[in-house]
């Protein structure tokens, strides 16, 4: 039996995305429900696949087709390619996963010279058929043919000038028919070749070139941007669906809706439309649309009718869903729905409020939202107080701000986008060819266009602010200016763009950090309530601990002190340190550090308690708190040179009066202070050079340094464990915990604990209690990983540094790779993703599986967790969910998407895999 590749709209399996295409699978589903859908049909993107391999259709395809036309006239009454009532077909691609306006559509199939009188004869209106009939000519020729907008536009420019209207609803019939006729004479000029009569030819061609597009270069791109791999969607679906019309006269309309606002969530009818015009003029901006609440009053029947669409869609769906519609002779249609794509505020609100209207589930209201997409909530906002008079105002398209300097064209943006310039990318309005020009922007300006224009749906999509329809801009590409009031905009000028306000502004705002809403606040909450994982913070100071604690950290999971040593009143004590050449010298110096780190102990211990806070000992390399071996050898000419500056002034003086007043600084350093400070800095060259390694990264760092310099961890340990007795004293409750970087071998443990046995001791006796506090591990070796059964041993809790082991695993220097070869990696697909970003579950993934099951072997207890930057990685997080981890730590701002991943993961656990690394 030969596969079906046609599915009537009333047969085709709702949920079956992956073969019909998401758009084809909805259709259908609302046939099957009940909404007035135009009858249909869906080719299948096995059907696509099977073209694309053989480069010709499936057997037997189009009869199957000519089948489902014949169903169409029975449902209509219509009749295809002939007729006084001709049947007419929109033909749209829609894969499984949305691909906005990445491929092809053609509208009015069905059009030629027979039709086109019949049509007309069935009317009476000659207007609205050659408007049809030239629409319908342009797609098909640029869709089919190739053949470009410029072509076109040209002719239609030149009869809108000539005719002197600036809109195309100001053009009558007869110019209607001339600009149909001049576009035949374009294709037959571009192709060689009579534009297709016969209406069958036109539906395979057109089939022929939906199914290409999916391998258009648009579609690539975007595929490669998103990281939509053949798994998710894979070929396009082609619909095909009997034409209804918007601009048939003032009794119809077009327009497109969300169930609620995409912008904000708010419950309410959100959306546009026109009256008398077909669904491209909406989402193409050439006219500027009203909103859908004008037509309460305007067709208050056909409003009452899309109230309830509306509610028949978001009960049905049980999603916000993004609608299509049209209303030919005061019939409304619903032509397409989709979940609506939302910016993170509504998709939070939106969770939180169909929770409470009893729509969806806790658990579905986790999961609707993508934890990635929390990041927007973390942008900032334009500072009130320094934001100045806009000097224009356009739609509020997509909320947040930005800066940049105004490029006019998506080429330039890409180009400058890379070389790490901010840009806003200013258009009149954009199209779907300038999606790479999307994606280098900070921010996207238009001049035309609603706020469901392709501008703002693509910028709300990728969470860009966007403000739209800024009519009051008159952008001159030829120029490389725009127009603004009296205002002349320069390419490379600086805005501002408020995309929750609409206002644009000259010049560069400051912004204030997000903040959290109440209902952000409730969908965390749940998170945490349903998550096994615990989500700390990397944290090193008293402050960073108190934003982490703000965005609901759960404790520090990492604290590295070396980021304590920085503040100018620290580093030259750490530098004397260094600078020591005996354990005397080095132990003065840490003497007195040791205040300094108690009381940032202290008050950090006191930031987080009652939660737990992981300080780890020292880990980086030496060297890193000593200037380079240049910036020493240039400090030291300078010295030199200053030197001999001041063996100067002393012979002036000799010269002259001895009690010559000379002006400042001639009379401020002596020649024994300038060579106090050559001595110190030809000190600190010796230092640096003996420090000096080849492949530092790998060298004398972590524990390696605490053995070498007992002293140096002595003081820090007695640092934690005296602010823990301080701590405790105060009447709180701290929880501390030791770790102990870059570990190969319990005996490099067993010497660090026997410091801290005798330490304890020491405390506990002046204390007269048990002091509280863990010792415990960083796992970031890959000798780690398969001893670790007996490094439990001596240990209470492992963390995995997997900053490190993924540098070890791959041997790929994490200072190095991701500015040199990885982006090439990534580009050809050799690495899916950058293993210091994305947990490389294949890899390192099987390493920590491995220590994990041998260290709980040992100690049952073991307390696991993740520290690497990939903690924060929501795919990363499921996989520490499906490994056992008990915690995951990150930077402070990405703790609620943690929070709300590793709530995703636990719901979603039956479904993990790791059937990819086999
Ligand atoms: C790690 O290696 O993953 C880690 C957290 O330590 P650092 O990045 O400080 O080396
Ligand atoms: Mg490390």
């Amino acid at each position: 039996m030969t596969e079906k590749h046609v599915y009537s709209f009333n047969d085709g399996d709702g949920h079956d995305k992956k073969l019909l295409g998401g758009k084809g699978a909805n259709l259908c589903e609302m046939t099957q429900i009940g909404v007035n859908v135009p009858p249909g049909f869906v080719i299948t993107t096995r059907a696509c696949l099977d073209y694309l391999e053989k480069n010709a259709l499936p057997q037997g395809l189009m009869e199957s087709i000519r089948g489902e036309i014949d169903n169409l006239e029975a449902a209509t009454g219509k009749t295809f390619g002939r007729g006084t009532d001709p049947l007419l077909v929109s033909v749209r691609s829609g894969s499984a996963l949305s691909m906005p306006g990445m491929m092809d559509t053609i509208l009015n199939l069905g059009l030629n010279e027979e039709t086109l009188a019949g049509l007309i004869e069935q009317t009476g209106d000659e207007r609205f058929v050659y408007d049809a009939y030239r629409r319908f000519i342009q797609l098909f020729g640029k869709v089919v043919f190739g053949i470009a907008d410029e072509h076109f536009d040209e002719y239609f420019e030149e009869v809108k000038i000539r005719v002197g209207v600036k809109a195309d609803v100001g053009l009558e019939a007869d110019h209607l028919r001339e600009i149909s006729e001049k576009f035949l004479a374009v294709v037959r000029r571009e192709t060689g070749s009579d534009f297709p009569q016969d209406v069958m030819s036109q539906l395979q061609l057109a089939v022929e070139a939906v199914f290409r597009s999916w391998m258009g270069k648009r579609a690539v791109d975007y595929r490669r941007e998103f990281h939509i791999t053949p798994d998710m969607a894979n070929g396009t679906a082609v619909n095909i669906c009997t034409m209804v019309f918007g601009n048939k006269g003032d009794d119809c309309a077009t327009g497109v809706g969300f169930t609620r606002n995409p912008g904000t969530g708010e419950n309410e009818m959100f959306g546009e439309y026109l009256t008398n015009a077909q669904g491209e003029d909406v989402v193409a901006g050439i006219r500027t649309p009203k909103p859908l609440q004008s037509m309460q009053e305007e067709m208050p029947e056909q409003y009452r009718q899309l109230v309830a669409l509306r509610d028949t869609l978001e009960s049905h769906y049980q999603e916000v869903q993004d609608y299509e519609f049209t209303i030919e002779k005061g019939t409304l249609y619903c032509l397409q729905t989709r979940n609506g794509k939302m910016n993170a505020t509504a998709m939070v609100r939106t969770s939180v409020d169909m929770y409470g209207e009893e729509l969806i589930s806790r658990d579905q209201a986790l999961l609707r939202v993508d934890p990635e997409l929390l990041e927007q909530l973390l942008h900032p906002t334009l500072d009130p107080d320094s934001a100045t008079t806009p000097i224009a105002t356009g739609l509020p398209a997509s909320p947040g701000a930005a800066s940049g300097k105004c490029v006019f064209d998506a080429d330039l943006a890409e180009k400058l986008g890379h070389v790490g310039e901010k840009v806003i990318l200013v258009r009149e309005e954009t199209r779907p060819e300038d999606i790479h020009g999307f994606f280098a922007a900070e921010g996207i300006l238009t001049s035309r266009g609603g706020k469901t224009s392709h501008a703002a749906v693509v910028a709300r999509g990728m969470g860009k602010p966007c403000v739209a329809g800024a009519e009051g801009i008159i952008v001159d590409v030829g120029l490389r200016q725009a127009h603004v009031g009296e205002h002349i905009l320069h390419e490379g000028d600086v805005i501002t763009l408020d995309g929750a306000t609409g206002m644009v502004y000259l010049g560069e705002i400051a912004t204030i950090p997000a903040h959290f809403s109440d209902e952000l606040k409730t969908l965390l909450g749940w998170a945490d309530e349903i998550a096994d994982l615990k989500v700390m913070a990397n944290a090193d100071t008293p402050e960073a601990a108190r934003r982490a604690l703000d965005y609901g950290a759960m404790g520090i999971g990492l604290c590295r002190t070396e980021r304590m040593f920085n503040a100018s009143d620290r580093l030259p004590i750490v530098v004397d340190m260094i600078l020591a050449n005996n354990a005397e010298d080095r132990t003065a110096a840490l003497d007195r550090l040791l205040p300094i780190q108690r009381a940032d102990f202290i008050e950090l211990f006191s930031v987080m308690a009652p939660n737990p806070v992981t300080v780890r000992l020292l880990d980086p390399p030496m060297h890193e708190f000593l200037p380079t071996e240049q910036q020493l050898l240039e400090q030291i000419d300078m010295l030199r040179l200053y030197r001999n500056v001041v063996r100067g002034r002393q012979t002036v003086l000799a010269t002259f009066n001895p009690r010559i007043e000379l002006p400042k600084p001639f009379d401020e350093l002596s020649e024994e202070l300038v060579n106090d400070a050559l001595i110190k800095k030809e000190r600190m060259l010796k230092k640096v050079r003996e420090l000096q390694e080849v492949n530092p990264m790998l060298g004398h760092r972590g524990v390696r340094l605490g053995i070498a310099y007992p002293e140096i961890y002595a003081m820090q340990i007695e640092a934690i464990l005296e602010a823990t007795v301080e701590c405790a004293q105060q009447g709180l409750s701290v929880r501390p915990e030791i770790m102990v970087p870059q570990v190969i071998t319990s005996q490099e443990l067993a010497t660090v604990k026997r410091t801290i046995d005798k330490l304890t001791e020491q405390l506990e006796e002046g204390f007269g209690r048990k002091l509280r506090f863990k010792f415990g591990t960083m796992i970031e070796t890959v000798r780690a990983c398969t001893r670790a059964s007996r490094l439990a041993a001596n240990v209470e809790f492992f963390s995995f540094g997997t900053n490190d082991l993924t540098q070890a695993v791959f041997s790929f220097s994490r200072e190095d790779a991701e500015n040199k070869f990885l982006p090439m990696y990534n580009e050809s697909g050799i690495l899916q993703d950058n293993p210091f970003e994305v947990l490389d579950v294949n890899g390192v993934g099987q390493l920590i599986e491995m220590a994990v099951e041998r260290g709980r072997g040992e100690r049952e207890d073991l307390k696991i967790g993740i520290c690497g930057e990939q903690g924060g990685h929501p795919e990363s997080i499921r996989f520490c969910h499906y490994a056992g981890l008990d915690y995951v730590s990150c930077s402070g701002p990405r703790i609620p998407i943690a929070r709300l991943a590793a709530a995703s993961a636990k719901l979603r656990e039956e479904q993990f895999t790791t059937s990819a690394r086999l």
